[in-house]
C-alpha cells in the first residue's frame, strides 16, 4: 500500500515513511493511494474476531511494508483488557470497545475505556508502539512537541511515557484545563515527559508548535516530531472499532447500521468514511459538532467558512471547540474525484482566511452517496441529552457524547439501528455533570484522589526560542 497527498505534489510513500511525518511536504495530507475492498468472505470471517485479531486484519492492509507477526504483536500487546480496564460495571473489558444497548435500535460504543478515559486512547496506544518500533529499527530519537487543551496531550503522554528514544514535550494553557485532566498529565513522573505549562492560552500553545515546526533546521537537528490528529495512523487504528461496533450490533452483514460521531478535527469520523469506502455496511455518518459549528454548517450548506480565533466559543465539550477541522481536507479530496488540483486551490482559500463553496458542484450532491448527514447541539441540549440519558436508562455520559447522542437521534433514519460513539467518560467533565445532574460523575478505579498526587510541570512564557532552548537542554535524557 502506498499513500499519496492530497496535494498531489508529494511523492508516493510506504506506512512507515509516514509514520513519523506530519503533514506532506506539499503541505498536504497523505491518503491510501485506493481503499483496500473487503470481500463478503473477508467480512463474514471478521465477524466473531476478538478486537486485536480484527485490527490486525484491518491494520495489515494499511500497514503492508512491516512485517505481519511484527504488527500482529504490537497490536496484541495494544489492545489487552489491562490497558482498556475502565469499562463499567457489567462490562466485558475483553471486548476493548463494549457496545451497550440503551433499547433496541440504539447504543453506545465505548471507545473510552484507556488509561485516559477518551477515545484518542484508542489510536494513541497503538502510535506509542508503532513508534518506538519504527525508532528501534533506524536507532533513531523523537522530539513530540505538541499542544493540548486536554485531551490530546494526556492521551499522548500515557501513549508515550517510557518508551525507549521518545520524549515528550507538551504545552498546555497554564491553569485553563480542567482539574481532573491537569491532575491525569502532571502527576506523571516519567522522566521522558516534559509539561510545559504556557502563561497564556490554547492558540499561543499552538503558535509555539507552529512556530518551532517551521524552523526547519531546529526541527531536523532535534528529530521534532508530533502526534496531531492528521497522523495517518491515527486514523488508520480508529476505522478498527467501526467494524468492531458493526459486528456487536448486528447479527448478519445483511444489516445495516447508522454511527453518529462527536466531531472536531474530523479524525474520528474520517475514519469511519474509509470504513464505509472498504465495503462496510454502513447506512448514515451522522456527524455532530456544537456551538463550533463550522463542519455542520459546510455538510448542510456546501460552504466551508474557517473560523477566526475569536470567532471560536469556549464550550462544555471543551474537545471539539475548533475552529478548522484539520483532518476534513481528507475526505474533501475524495469529494472532489480525488482531483489534487482542485483541492490545492480549495485550501489556498482556506490558508488565506477565506471560504469555500461547493453548494453548485455536482461534487456536492455525493455528500448523500457518502451517508453523510450532520447537526449542532448547545449547552442546553448537552444538559437535557445527559439528564434524558440518564433518567431513562441510568447510564451517564460525557458532554461530547450527549452532543452526539442528541444529534444522532434527531437524525437517524427508522428501521436502522444507531450507534453512538462514546469519545470520553464523564469524570472528564465533571463540572457540567453536575450541573446537569445534581450529583458527581462516576469515578473509575484507579482514580481516586489523582487530584492530590504531587505534580511536575515547568511554567513557562508563551516564548518560541525559550521553548527551543527548554528542548535543547533536556536533549540527552532518557
Ligand atoms: C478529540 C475529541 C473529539 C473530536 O474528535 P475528532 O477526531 O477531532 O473529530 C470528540 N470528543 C472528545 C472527548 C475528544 O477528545
Amino acid at each position: 500500500m502506498r499513500y499519496l497527498s492530497t496535494r498531489g505534489n508529494s511523492p508516493a510513500q510506504s506506512f512507515t515513511d509516514i509514520l513519523l511525518a506530519g503533514l506532506a511536504p506539499d503541505g498536504g495530507l497523505y491518503l491510501p493511494e485506493h481503499y483496500p475492498q473487503l470481500t463478503r468472505a473477508e467480512l463474514d470471517a471478521w465477524r466473531d474476531l476478538p478486537y486485536p485479531e480484527l485490527a490486525f486484519k484491518v491494520l495489515e492492509k494499511f500497514a503492508s511494508d512491516i512485517p505481519a507477526a511484527d504488527l500482529e504483536s504490537l497490536i496484541a500487546r495494544t489492545y489487552t483488557p489491562e490497558i482498556y480496564r475502565n469499562a463499567r460495571a457489567g462490562d466485558d473489558p475483553g471486548q476493548i470497545t463494549p457496545l451497550r444497548w440503551l433499547e433496541p435500535g440504539l447504543a453506545i460504543l465505548e471507545l473510552s475505556n484507556g488509561p485516559t478515559l477518551a477515545f484518542k486512547d484508542m489510536a494513541m496506544q497503538l502510535l506509542g508502539n508503532l513508534f518506538e518500533y519504527a525508532l528501534a529499527k533506524t536507532g533513531q530519537e523523537l522530539n513530540i512537541l505538541g499542544a493540548t487543551s486536554g485531551d490530546t496531550g494526556s492521551s499522548a503522554e500515557y501513549a508515550m511515557r517510557g518508551k525507549r528514544g521518545i520524549r515528550v514535550f507538551m504545552l498546555s494553557p497554564a491553569g485553563k484545563m480542567s482539574r481532573f485532566q491537569t491532575a491525569q498529565m502532571f502527576s506523571l513522573a516519567d522522566p521522558n515527559i516534559h509539561n510545559i505549562a504556557v502563561t497564556g492560552v490554547f492558540d499561543d500553545c499552538q503558535d509555539i508548535v507552529k512556530s518551532v515546526s517551521n524552523d526547519h533546521a531546529f526541527k531536523a537537528e532535534y528529530k521534532i516530531g508530533t502526534v496531531n490528529s492528521i497522523n495517518w495512523a491515527r486514523v488508520a487504528a480508529q476505522i478498527v472499532y467501526y467494524f468492531k461496533g458493526y459486528f456487536a450490533a448486528t447479527r448478519s452483514n445483511d444489516e445495516q447500521v447508522s454511527f453518529s460521531v462527536p466531531s472536531g478535527n474530523f479524525g474520528n469520523i474520517c475514519a469511519g468514511h474509509i470504513a464505509r469506502m472498504m465495503g462496510l455496511p454502513i447506512r448514515q455518518l451522522i456527524l455532530a459538532t456544537n456551538e463550533n459549528d463550522v463542519l455542520d454548517e459546510f455538510f448542510r450548506t456546501g460552504v466551508y467558512r474557517p473560523r477566526g480565533p475569536a470567532e471560536t466559543r469556549s464550550t462544555s465539550s471543551p474537545s471539539m471547540d475548533i475552529s478548522k477541522a484539520s483532518n476534513f481536507e481528507r475526505f474533501v479530496f475524495d469529494l472532489v474525484g480525488r482531483d489534487a488540483a482542485t483541492v490545492r486551490a480549495l485550501w489556498q482559500r482556506v490558508e488565506t482566511g477565506s471560504a469555500f463553496d461547493l453548494s453548485g458542484s455536482p461534487h456536492f450532491s455525493r455528500i448523500k452517496d457518502y451517508g453523510f448527514v450532520s447537526g449542532s447541539s448547545n449547552h442546553a441540549d448537552r444538559l437535557a441529552t445527559i439528564r434524558s440519558v440518564w433518567e431513562r436508562y441510568g447510564v451517564m455520559v460525557d458532554t461530547h457524547t450527549a452532543d452526539g447522542l442528541k444529534v444522532g437521534l434527531q437524525l437517524r433514519e427508522p428501521g436502522v439501528p444507531l450507534v453512538c460513539l462514546e469519545t470520553a467518560l464523564p469524570i472528564k467533565f465533571e463540572e457540567t455533570i453536575r450541573e446537569a445532574l445534581g450529583r458527581e460523575p462516576e469515578r473509575p478505579a484507579g482514580f481516586a484522589g489523582i487530584e492530590d498526587l504531587p505534580q511536575r510541570f515547568e511554567v513557562m512564557a508563551p516564548d518560541a526560542e525559550a521553548i527551543k532552548n527548554y528542548i535543547r537542554e533536556h536533549r540527552d535524557e532518557p
